[in-house]
C-alpha cells in the first residue's frame, strides 16, 4: 500500500497509489493508459472534451502562441491578441445582445466571478442590498466558496466552516419554491444561479417552464438570472448554449471545459448589459476582480482552435444524433429491466442504476473498456465527446449491458 504523493481531487485521500489508472494518450473519443489499453471516454473526460482527444491543430495552436507570447497579464493596461479575438468570437456567440467576456481558468472561478460581479452591478446601479444568491437543490457550481456555497449536493459543503451567506438554495424542479423566497426577500435578490441541465447533481435537465419561470421571478423583481453553463455550452445540448436550447435569455452565463476542450484551463462569464454597464457606467470605477491567468494568453489561443473546430465540423449538431443513440440503448436496458430509468437531453445522460450499484457498474464497465462516472449511489453518466462514433457509443450501451447483468 503506497499513498500517492498527488493528493488526488474527488478521490479517496487513502487509497493506494495503484488504485488510479494512468492514462497516457488520447485519439477521439477514446484515451490508452499505460498499458496500451484502450478506452471509451464516455464523459468526454470530466464534461469537456468536445473535440475529442489528439487534436494536432489545437496543440498546435498552443505550441505557436507558446513560443510566440507563453502568457502576460491583462489587468491595466495590458491586453493580448488571442484574448481579445476569443472575447469578439464569444460575443457573437453569446445568447444575450451586447454582451462582454470576463475570463477565468476555471469553472470554479467563473462562477465565483459571476456571484461577485452580479453583487458588485447591483452595488455599482445602487442597489448594495441586494447581495442574495439562489441556487438550486442538487445543483453544482464548483468548489472555490461561492461555488461551494451556492451548490446543492450536501457532502460537497460539509467541514468546511462558515460559507458565504445570502445564498440560499430553492428545490431544482418546482418553481413555485423559488416564487417564495421571491415574494419574501425578492428585492434583496442579486441573482439566480441555474444550470441547464444538472450535472454533477445526477444529470437533471431542467424543463422549459421552470427556466422561463425563472426569468420571470427575475424580471419581476428586478434579479439578474445566471446560467451556468460549464458542462452544457459549446454544443453539449444541441445548441452553442443550453440557453439557446431551452430558449431561456440569460443576464450571465458562466462557461468553462468545452470553451477549450480541456486542451488548455480556460473559462469566463459572458456578461450582459444588465450587469456590465453598471460596472462601466462611473468612468473612474476600476474593477477590482480578477485572477493573473484572466485571459491568459495560450489558453484563449486554445479556445480559438476549438471553436473553430466546433463550427468547421458542426460538432454542436452531432449531439442530436449522440442523444438519440444512447436513449435507444438506454431504453433498451431499461426495457430489458436492468435499469430502473433514464434522463437526458442531447449529448448527456443518466442511467439509473437499482440496488444502489453505481459504483459497481462504473467499475465493472472500465474493465470493459468504457470510462463512465457515477453520481451518488444510483446514477452512472453518459456524455461523450461530440466526436464519438456510432461503434463507440454502442461499446458504452453494451459496456453498461455487461455491467448491470454481472453485478445484479
Ligand atoms: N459549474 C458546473 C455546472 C460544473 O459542472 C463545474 C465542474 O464540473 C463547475 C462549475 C466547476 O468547474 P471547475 O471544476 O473547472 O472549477
Amino acid at each position: 500500500m503506497t499513498r500517492p504523493h498527488f493528493l488526488h481531487p474527488f478521490a479517496k485521500p487513502a487509497a493506494d497509489a495503484a488504485s488510479f489508472t494512468t492514462i497516457v494518450r488520447g485519439e477521439g473519443a477514446a484515451v490508452f493508459d499505460a498499458d496500451g489499453t484502450r478506452y471509451v471516454d464516455a464523459l468526454a473526460s470530466l464534461w469537456f472534451c468536445g473535440v475529442g482527444h489528439g487534436r494536432t491543430e489545437v496543440a498546435d495552436a498552443i505550441g505557436a502562441q507558446a513560443k510566440q507570447l507563453a502568457a502576460f497579464h491583462t489587468f491595466e493596461r495590458y491586453t493580448n491578441e488571442p484574448a481579445d479575438r476569443l472575447a469578439a468570437e464569444l460575443v457573437a456567440l453569446a445568447p444575450m445582445d451586447d454582451a462582454r467576456v470576463f475570463f477565468t481558468s476555471s469553472g470554479s472561478e467563473a462562477v465565483d466571478s459571476a456571484m461577485k460581479l452580479a453583487r458588485l452591478a447591483h452595488a455599482r446601479a445602487g442597489h448594495p442590498e441586494r447581495t442574495i444568491i439562489v441556487s438550486r437543490t442538487n445543483g453544482y457550481h464548483g468548489t472555490a466558496y461561492g461555488g461551494t456555497s451556492a451548490q446543492g449536493i450536501a457532502p460537497n459543503k460539509e467541514g468546511y466552516g462558515q460559507l458565504l451567506a445570502d445564498v440560499v438554495q430553492v428545490d431544482h424542479a418546482d418553481v413555485e419554491d423559488a416564487a417564495r423566497l421571491f415574494a419574501e426577500h425578492g428585492d434583496r435578490i442579486a441573482a439566480v444561479i441555474a444550470e441547464p441541465v444538472i450535472g454533477a447533481g445526477g444529470v437533471i435537465p431542467a424543463t422549459t417552464e421552470y427556466l422561463a419561470g425563472l426569468r420571470r421571478l427575475c424580471d419581476d423583481h428586478g434579479a439578474l438570472l445566471v446560467l451556468d453553463e460549464v458542462i452544457t455550452g459549446f454544443g453539449r445540448l444541441g445548441s452553442w448554449w443550453g440557453a439557446q436550447r431551452y430558449g431561456v435569455r440569460p443576464d450571465a452565463v458562466t462557461f468553462a471545459k468545452g470553451v477549450t476542450s480541456g486542451y488548455q484551463p480556460l473559462g469566463g462569464v459572458l456578461l450582459g448589459p444588465a450587469v456590465h454597464e453598471p460596472l462601466a457606467a462611473d468612468p473612474d470605477f476600476i474593477l477590482r476582480h480578477g485572477f493573473t491567468y484572466s485571459g491568459h494568453p495560450t489558453a484563449c489561443a486554445a479556445g480559438l482552435a476549438v471553436v473553430d473546430i466546433l463550427r468547421r465540423e458542426e460538432l454542436p449538431a452531432r449531439a442530436a444524433h449522440i442523444g438519440d443513440r444512447i436513449r435507444t440503448g438506454l431504453q433498451a436496458l431499461k426495457d430489458d429491466g436492468l435499469l430502473e430509468d433514464l434522463r437526458g437531453d442531447h449529448g448527456i445522460w443518466a442511467a439509473i442504476v437499482p440496488g444502489d450499484r453505481a459504483a459497481a457498474v462504473r467499475d465493472h464497465m472500465l474493465t470493459s473498456g468504457v470510462i463512465s462516472r457515477y453520481l451518488g449511489t444510483s446514477v452512472v453518466a453518459l456524455c461523450p465527446p461530440l466526436v464519438i462514433d456510432d461503434a463507440d457509443l454502442d461499446r458504452c450501451i453494451e459496456a453498461m449491458h455487461d455491467a448491470l447483468q454481472s453485478t445484479s
